[in-house]
């Protein structure tokens, strides 16, 4: 997993970036800053209130125009099936979602977690499959806890 501490997400980053002739600025850094940092997927009002502690003059606007080119240059992905508001995930690791329908948690779950996931062969002949993720929802472990006691 990717995390704050692993200088080769920035040097990914930075890279993308150059790549797409995005200039990597303060305030880009800063979003992004936010997005690793969170852990929990976050929506673009909590990338926007982190980056607001170091960059007090900082829009809502610019928060969200930049969450949107990162996620067009591939740098960060916006959470599948999740709707408004919309999520963003820095793990561009090969991984699976649990959504909570109750606190709204995104879980990461890793592939060895699920036996091999084969595509029917009559969707191979159709389509080339580039890429697989489970999507559970339900309710997350504390959420379960809760339920139960009511
Ligand atoms: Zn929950
Ligand atoms: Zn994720």
């Amino acid at each position: 997993m990717q995390t704050k501490n692993d200088p080769d997400i920035y040097t990914t980053f930075q890279a993308i970036c150059k790549k797409f002739n995005l200039k990597v600025t303060p305030q880009r850094i800063a979003v992004y800053d936010a997005v690793i940092s969170a852990h929990d997927h976050p929506s673009t009002d909590a990338v926007f209130r982190k980056v607001q502690d170091r960059h007090p003059n900082i829009s809502f606007d610019t928060v969200n125009r930049t969450l949107n080119t990162f996620a067009e240059i591939g740098v960060i992905d916006p959470v599948e099936g999740h709707g408004a508001p919309k999520r963003y995930d820095p793990n561009l690791a090969v991984h699976h979602h649990f959504h909570c329908i109750q606190c709204g948690a995104i879980i990461d779950l890793y592939p060895d977690m699920f036996k091999r996931i084969e595509i029917p062969s009559e969707l191979e002949k159709k389509f080339t499959v580039t890429a697989k993720r489970i999507l559970l929802k339900g309710y997350c472990a504390r959420c379960r806890t809760e339920q139960k006691s009511d």
